[in-house]
């Protein structure tokens, strides 16, 4: 069992892995300790990452100028530098080879169509006292301590919140953007009682120092284009959050990392089979799980699986 990523006496723990721990423990173990992705789930994190760095640049530049897509500079100061993104990202040579329909032209689509539907907003990026507007905000924050058998260890909220909107230039709420390419009626189910959100909320008030009461989902659906259906969407909703629900969050979450401490020092990370068949298709890992104990690492480390790379600093959260 490789060891847990513990760093002079620090634990560090993001939304993504924290969620993998709680849908299955044995997915923490080989995606997040083993460090083992399948190949192919590559091309929606990579597609994803693109449009979060396009985001990144108009809302840092509305944030800086004051300005909406509405002004005459928008075309040149982002939206072409959106397109020179996108351009550059496909002529990298080591992009996964099943991007499929997410091609140069299809992302230009997406974030140009982006661009018209939300042409004005209904709130400003809000920013530090230094002016700094707040997007795409990296944060490390002391969640607490959590005994292991080296001793205590202080567990650190680590993550990046991409937007931080400020409404009636009163009320600030985290936005989360999310590309997905599933989308429908439930979209937003996931999103109710999403203890990410709490996370994030958590880590904007330490960071502001102001009461959090809202969130914001941005989606962004990007389906692969057919004759009939609609193939990219952008669906956007508020969601309430309260004071208790976060603090509870934390102590949640503290109990969590004991008990994976607890699975770590006993080396064994249990199946939790309910998420084999999820919603949104096969766990990553069904292969590996349905062979016999002693071929699982063969497949792990063969060629299906890549090193994952994914960090909740650089890379954007994980989505569907
Ligand atoms: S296939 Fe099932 S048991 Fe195996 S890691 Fe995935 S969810 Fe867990």
């Amino acid at each position: 069992m490789p060891p847990l990523p513990i760093v002079d006496g620090h634990f560090f723990i993001d939304n993504s892995t924290l969620e993998t721990y709680t849908k299955c423990r044995r997915s923490y173990e080989y995606n997040g300790l083993r460090r083992r992705i399948l190949r192919e789930s590559r091309a929606g994190l990579e597609f994803g990452k693109l449009l979060h760095e396009c985001l990144e640049l108009r809302y840092k530049w509305e944030g800086k100028t004051g300005q909406s897509a509405l002004d005459t500079t928008f075309d040149k100061e982002v939206e072409a530098k959106q397109v020179d993104l996108i351009e550059a990202f496909f002529r990298r040579t080591d992009l996964p080879d099943n991007m499929e329909y997410r091609t140069s032209a299809y992302a230009q689509e997406v974030i140009l169509l982006y661009n018209k539907y939300y042409i004005t907003e209904p709130f400003t990026v809000a920013k530090l006292a230094d002016g700094t507007p707040l997007v795409e905000t990296p944060f490390a924050l002391e969640l607490g301590t959590v005994d292991h058998p080296s001793g205590p260890v202080i567990v650190m909220w680590s993550g990046k919140i991409d937007l931080v909107s400020l409404w009636d230039n009163r009320d600030l709420m985290h936005v989360d953007h999310k590309s997905s390419k599933m989308g429908g009626e439930r979209f937003f189910d996931d999103y109710i009682l999403d203890q990410g959100q709490r996370g994030y909320a958590w880590a904007l008030q330490r960071i502001v120092g102001q009461p959090v009461s809202h969130y914001v989902i941005n989606g962004l659906i990007c389906r692969k284009p057919t004759q009939t259906g609609t193939a990219i969407e952008f669906k956007r909703r508020r969601l309430p959050i309260d004071q208790d629900s976060i603090l509870e969050w934390q102590e949640n979450t503290l109990r969590l990392v004991e008990d994976l401490f607890r699975d770590h020092a006993r080396a064994y990370f249990p199946m939790e089979t309910a998420w084999c068949n999820g919603k949104f298709g096969a766990c990553q890992y069904k292969d590996v799980c349905n062979v016999g104990r002693t071929g699982r690492g063969v497949l792990l480390y063969g060629n299906l699986f890549t090193d994952n790379t994914w960090s909740p600093l650089n890379d954007p959260h994980k989505t569907s």
